[in-house]
Order: structure tokens, then C-alpha cells, then sequence
């Protein structure tokens, strides 16, 4: 697939309030092959994670405005499914406890070794490694079968074939089954990888001409449904 490359580096949301420690951390993840975008904020953090596509996030506990729980918390009611890396101070001992049932999925404790870190943040994501983009080849969904090394679309004993963006654009769909909301502005960042976002009608066009393949009645559509205003979200 083309974009192989620009997506092959596992992209980590860096929730850290102490502005040195998370360059050094963001300086050493970016070292060791991974996509690093910071944040200082617990709110704005709770607000931004969603948005992009993150394989990963790393959540100190103590943050401004909200704290890494509330974070945490706040993302799984929202349907967001991504690995949890908790950073906790030593003496914290409950909060490991707090850490997981918030619905953090691991943690670390400060002061940690850059090897530490870099080992749970790979199980984490071998852990999740189903629902990633390099893993997934095909996917049953309605009582169809979509193959995306050979782009093909089999429904009712009939084969249909997929273009490039749209069998990329249903892959995304597939990987982020789930999620409340996968916005356009998402979708053309991950999918056609646009940097900066132009005005464009390109992402509802190819949901529509996928909704003509994979949905019985395009006109309402039971996998690929409309979040008003905002994007889209998949129910395959
Ligand atoms: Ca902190």
C-alpha cells in the first residue's frame, strides 16, 4: 500500500504536564521509530485524542484541569478503544489500581528507564496489533467478505472490485470499527494523506460510491452511517 511508509512508525499521544520531561520523552519515543504529538492539558487532551488516528497514548496522572483518570475515564465512555499507558509517581501505589479501572491498560511508574518504557509501550501495541493497519487483510461484515491485498469485494456469490481509495477508505472504516466518530478531516489525513486539510467533497464521494457496493439500500446505509456534521463511523 502506498502509504506504507508514512504509517508503518506507531503514532503515540504524549499527555505530559512538565514540559522537560516530555521533550525528552517525545525526543527518545521520535528516536526509537514513532510518530510523537504532545499535549500539557487534561482537558484539551480529553478533547484532541480522538481526533487522529494514535496507536498509543501516554497519560500522566497529574496533569491541569483534568487528571489522567478523568482522562482516561472520559475517553472509554466515548468509545475510544486506544492502548493506555499510564505514568505514575512512585509513591502512588492506589493509583495503579485507580489507573486500571479508569481504563488505562498498563503503567509505568516514575522515575522509569527509557527501556522500560519502550518495551510496555510495545506489548501494548502487539497487544492491540488486531485492529492495526499492516495486520488486517480481510474483514467479514453483513454477510460480506472484503479483501483488501486483492481489493476485492465478495457479495452474494458475486465479486465485486474495490479501487485503491476505496479499499483504503474501507479498510480505515474497518480498522476503527467502533469509534463514535471518524471525521472527513481524518479520513483525508489518514487515508489520502493530506497534511493540510483542503476544502474538498473527495471523502463523501468515495463514501458514497463505497455505500454503493457494500450497502442494500445506499440511501440508508447500516455500515457506513452519517455523524451529522462531523464524519462518519462504521457498524460492520
Ligand atoms: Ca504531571
Amino acid at each position: 500500500m502506498t502509504s506504507a511508509g508514512s504509517t508503518a512508525r506507531p503514532r503515540v499521544f504524549l499527555v505530559e504536564d512538565e514540559p522537560a520531561l516530555a521533550r525528552a520523552l517525545a525526543d527518545m519515543m521520535t528516536g526509537s521509530g514513532y510518530d510523537v504529538e504532545t499535549c500539557a492539558d487534561g482537558a484539551e487532551a480529553l478533547r484532541t485524542a480522538h481526533l487522529r488516528a494514535f496507536d498509543l497514548i501516554l497519560l500522566d496522572v497529574m496533569l491541569p484541569s483534568l487528571d489522567g483518570f478523568e482522562v482516561a475515564a472520559g475517553l472509554r465512555r466515548r468509545g475510544v478503544g486506544i492502548p493506555i499507558l499510564m505514568l505514575t509517581a512512585r509513591d502512588e501505589l492506589s493509583d495503579k489500581v485507580m489507573g486500571l479501572k479508569s481504563g488505562a491498560d498498563d503503567y509505568v511508574t516514575k522515575p522509569f528507564e527509557a527501556e522500560e518504557l519502550l518495551a510496555r509501550m510495545e506489548a501494548l501495541l502487539r497487544r492491540a496489533s488486531p485492529g492495526r493497519r499492516s495486520e488486517i487483510g480481510s474483514h467479514d461484515f453483513g454477510g460480506m467478505r472484503v479483501d483488501f491485498s486483492k481489493r476485492k469485494l465478495t457479495r452474494g456469490g458475486q465479486t465485486l472490485d474495490l479501487s485503491e481509495q476505496e479499499s483504503r477508505l474501507l479498510q480505515y472504516l474497518v480498522e476503527h470499527r467502533g469509534e463514535s466518530v471518524i471525521t472527513r478531516e481524518t479520513l483525508l489525513k489518514e487515508v489520502w494523506g493530506y497534511d493540510t486539510v483542503p476544502i474538498t467533497r473527495t471523502v463523501d464521494v468515495h463514501i458514497a460510491w463505497l455505500r454503493q457496493k457494500i450497502e442494500t439500500d445506499p440511501k440508508s446505509p447500516e455500515f457506513i452511517i452519517t455523524v451529522h456534521g462531523r464524519g462518519y463511523r462504521f457498524a460492520g
